[in-house]
């Protein structure tokens, strides 16, 4: 069985995963998220992609999660070193002993035996996956200012007309400066040797898979994710859950025809991402129409087979001066349809760094840890809010006073500034939008940023190894 309902995240730790060693996370070998469009592969979300070996496909299909760069991860996990891809975790884990990361929370969903077998299963078997996220394709109608071309067909469209984004020079700023083809190699899926591997895999993985979870783009604009669904009907596996994440920005129809399915299906999860309220939240996530998406969320609450609705929280710079509001509509909802039908998770986004919420000037990023830690007080007692949830709040605001008394080095705070003036100056214009406008109390530091001079246009790279 799983973590013991009595037991703290961090008994379970000392209790399972240390015994193993003191970096093992059974994400490594259980999980995995699967880009069939691109053939990338990574084993969390908050760690860098990597590719998938068509070759080694041929011969196995299990090579789409089974790939060298995770056995050599595992291996590390077994001799007890830290892997440096699953940088997400260390840093959390190095604010302070009681701060647990995600792979804490990745590993106690597996029982205590599937954990305990690691060390035996070993860094080399190509197993089965017990949880997947898997992509179809990158069909997406939004372009989320923190996303980016390889995983959203929209954001492509803005590249194609409006050519690579300029003048942009820190870490994870690439991933503006390709138009994602890469990402879409195969214009037909009878063509996708990932698809097909996948189709190959589908027999064996149908009888291990607890969870698999559709992503995007956006699922709901993919031939193939209705494909999927529609064979599912005919044949569900009877211990799967099966969860679908849509940005629900997506036409009424569509949002139906899935509510029908649902129906049809033993467990069903919903997942869906937003950080801000009203305009603050359509600037940063560009095509999103803020109120037709809580409408959307109430009409798949009120007419869909939900076991869980999971409301993503991407925590970026932009987002954190109506972090606050949005969790108050966030807590209206948990009051009209169950604390715990519907839940929230927060996630800090690393990459690209200028986006991160650690890198707005000092007083203020104090002024809205402030605020977070008025919001968190005012509702400590709200049963509504569980530990997980408070415990996703707490440390990110731990993260963010860490983050505040950090000292960085001149030169590095230079260029995340130059970066955040010179992307959003080019958004703007793109989309029309103004961030001075939108986000009024930004508008005298944005102003006062001064662009380094711009170098000659970049090569455009090849496929970035990274998640935004
Ligand atoms: S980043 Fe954390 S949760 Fe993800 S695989 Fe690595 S250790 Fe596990």
């Amino acid at each position: 069985m799983p973590k013991l309902k009595t037991e703290s995240h961090s008994e379970y730790l000392h209790r399972i995963m240390k015994p193993i060693s003191n970096s093992i996370c059974a994400a490594k070998w259980y999980n995995a998220t699967i880009w069939l469009g691109s053939g990338h592969t990574a084993s969390c979300h908050h760690t860098p992609m990597h590719e998938i070996s068509i070759e080694a496909l041929r011969k196995n299909p299990k090579q789409l999660h089974n790939t060298p760069e995770k056995k050599a991860s595992r291996q590390e996990m077994l001799d007890g070193k830290r892997p440096s891809e699953c940088d997400y975790c260390w840093r959390i884990e190095d604010l302070s002993e009681e701060h647990v990361s995600d792979r804490v929370y990745k590993t106690e969903i597996y029982t205590d035996a599937e954990v305990k077998a690691l060390p035996k299963i070993g860094a080399d078997n190509n197993i089965d996956l017990k949880t997947l996220e898997i992509a179809f394709d990158r069909n997406c109608n939004f372009a989320c200012s923190y996303c980016g071309p390889s995983f959203s067909s929209k954001w492509g469209q803005d590249i194609t007309a409006n050519g690579y984004y300029q003048n942009l020079v820190s870490d994870g700023a690439t991933v503006f400066q390709q138009d994602g083809k890469w990402a879409a190699l195969y214009k037909n899926s009878a063509n996708n040797p990932y698809i097909h591997a996948f189709w190959k895999w589908w027999p064996e993985l149908r009888t291990s898979l607890q969870e698999l979870r559709i992503t995007g783009g956006e699922p709901m604009l993919s031939q193939d994710f209705w494909k999927f669904m529609e064979s599912l009907a005919n044949d569900f596996p009877e211990q799967l859950r099966l969860a679908v994440n849509s940005n629900l920005g997506a036409r009424r129809e569509l949002v139906d025809r899935l509510i029908s399915v649902s129906h049809g299906l033993k467990e069903f999860d919903f997942y869906t991402s937003c950080e801000a309220v009203g305009e603050q939240a359509e600037y940063i996530r560009d095509g999103l129409d803020y109120e037709l998406f809580c409408e959307n969320i109430e009409h798949v609450l009120r007419n869909g087979n939900i076991r869980v609705f999971n409301v993503m929280m991407t925590i970026n710079s932009l987002c954190l001066f109506s972090l606050t509001d949005f969790l108050d509509q966030v807590l209206e909802w948990k009051q009209k349809f169950g604390g715990q039908k519907l839940v929230f998770s927060t996630n800090i986004l690393s990459l690209p760094k200028f986006m991160s919420p650690t890198f707005l000037p000092s007083d203020l990023l104090h002024g809205c840890r402030e605020e977070l830690l008025r919001w968190l007080e005012k509702n400590q007692m709200n049963e509504n809010i569980s530990v997980w949830e408070h415990n996703c709040l707490n440390r990110l605001v731990e993260y963010i006073k860490k983050q505040a008394e950090l000292r960085r080095c001149a030169s590095t705070t230079r260029s995340y500034e130059h970066d955040f003036k010179s992307f959003y100056t080019q958004y703007d214009e793109r989309r029309g939008k103004s961030l001075s406008n939108t986000f009024p109390m930004l508008a005298d530091w944005y102003n006062s940023l001064e662009l380094i001079e711009p170098e000659q246009s970049p090569t455009p790279p090849t496929a970035p190894k990274t998640i935004p």
